[in-house]
């Protein structure tokens, strides 16, 4: 029997998912699924709870999929801080001197990623 995978918490993703959901299949799979066996459970990749199956149904994710992965939850994390929506991040919160000037840094940082992808 294997060991069970449930008991894992969720982290980064980078051990090889078991489940894939669809966006992230044709992000950083290698091909359309022809036939796959979809069924509702959590996203290995982007933790989301959707219709997922297995990476082979997709050829099996390309490689360095996971700094692929990483870039794009860095980016849209950037992105929303950049765009003044801080919102999902309680302690960006305060208005005191060094909340403020963390928030200046997280704009300079999206300046930065502008122009690094
Ligand atoms: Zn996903």
């Amino acid at each position: 029997m294997e060991p069970s995978k449930d008991t894992t918490p969720r982290r980064l993703p980078t051990d090889y998912p078991e489940w894939v959901c669809c966006d992230c299949g044709k992000r950083y799979g290698r091909r359309s699924p022809t036939y796959a066996t979809w069924h509702q459970g959590e996203c290995e990749i982007c933790g989301l709870t959707k219709t997922v199956t297995e990476p082979r149904d997709f050829g099996h994710l390309k490689n360095g999929w996971h700094f692929l992965a990483l870039e794009s939850m860095a980016l849209e994390v950037v992105r929303c801080a950049g765009s003044g929506d801080q919102s999902f991040v309680e302690c960006l919160h305060g208005d005191d001197d060094s909340t403020k000037r963390l928030r200046s840094a997280i704009v300079s940082l999206t300046e930065i990623l502008k122009t690094a992808f």
